[in-house]
């Protein structure tokens, strides 16, 4: 196998770029580390859409929803509409209503946050738990007796949840012994890059109840199958045109690999050169650049 290739002048990005039609972008540690947008994202956004590429951003946040996030563009100076948005709640969403045609009647479980009360709700799917403040406290003895298996749940859905506590976790695994219960995961990133820091990503919330149900939930975010049924259901793109773009290798360029897709790592998020250029490594992206500015920057 050839190496991955660096990209670092004009002629190798003309290259690069002849190759692939349609890019889908990782977020975080992309276009922007936090609320900060990186240097010429905005320019080489804006050059690939005059080249004809078609954007589209497929994030595993799934605390916003695909609305919520446009704002967030727009804050920073980005254009995009909610339709080039894939994020993992609204992934999770559809793959309820399309693939699991999850019944009228039945009502999801939810451990997250709004992003995915928002996503459900687009979709015409119920839900309970989530943002309900009344589950914001401890346990009481009275509980006990009180949490049981609602048959009005069909599904555990859980996602980052920062407000998560033994009330919900007990009400979530009481559904999951159930065994008709579907258990889905938004995604199941082991950590939450922010601040500079490394915080517990959404599996570290369902983690609890895959050791006490012993049961593995679906995830719907980057590197699931799942999820890229769900994007290209929606997006229908050729994949060998198709350039996924991460700074995850774990989530992000295996998503790429797994789906066929051409794969770019920017250096600006979670893995560094040493880790793709380690004799050991098992990720290996297609391409790589010190940051996606680097098109715009290369070009002019
Ligand atoms: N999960 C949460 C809760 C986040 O806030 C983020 C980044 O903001 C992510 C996951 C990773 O998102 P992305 O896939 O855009 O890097
Ligand atoms: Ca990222």
């Amino acid at each position: 196998m050839t190496g991955p290739v660096k990209i670092t002048s004009k002629t190798e990005v003309e290259e690069f770029l002849s190759k692939y039609d349609d890019f889908l972008f990782d977020c975080d540690g992309v276009l922007w580390q936090g609320d900060v947008l990186l240097p010429k994202v905005k320019e080489t956004l804006d050059l690939l859409r005059a080249r004809g590429k078609r954007l589209i951003f497929v994030t595993n946040n799934s605390t916003k929803s695909r609305k919520a996030y446009t704002k967030k563009f727009s804050k920073l100076g980005i254009d995009v509409t909610a339709e080039e948005i894939f994020g993992s709640a609204y992934s999770a969403a559809v793959y309820l209503k399309k693939v699991v045609k999850f019944p009228a009647d039945k009502k999801v479980l939810v451990l997250g946050e709004s992003g995915i009360e928002e996503e459900l709700a687009s979709e015409g799917i119920q839900f309970v738990g989530g943002t309900d403040p009344t589950l914001r406290r401890d346990i009481e003895p009275e509980d006990y007796d009180k949490i049981v298996p609602d048959p009005s749940i069909g599904c555990v859905l859980s996602g980052l949840d920062l407000h998560l506590n033994y009330l919900k976790l007990s009400m979530a695994l009481m559904n999951l012994q159930v065994p008709d219960t579907l258990f889905l995961a938004t995604n199941i990133d082991s950590t939450y890059p922010t601040h500079g820091k490394l915080f517990p990503g959404a599996g570290t919330m369902c983690a609890p109840l895959v050791l006490a149900s012993k049961r593995q939930p679906i995830s719907l975010g980057k590197p699931s199958k799942a999820m890229m049924d769900c994007v290209k259901a929606k997006f229908e793109f050729e994949p060998t045109r198709t350039c996924m773009v991460g700074d995850r290798l774990d989530t992000d360029i295996r998503f790429g690999q797994d789906g066929d897709l051409g794969t770019l790592l920017v250096l600006t998020g979670v893995n560094k050169e040493s880790d793709i250029l380690a004799e050991d490594a098992e990720i290996v992206p297609m391409h790589y650049m010190t940051k996606l500015g680097d098109i715009f920057e290369l070009l002019n």
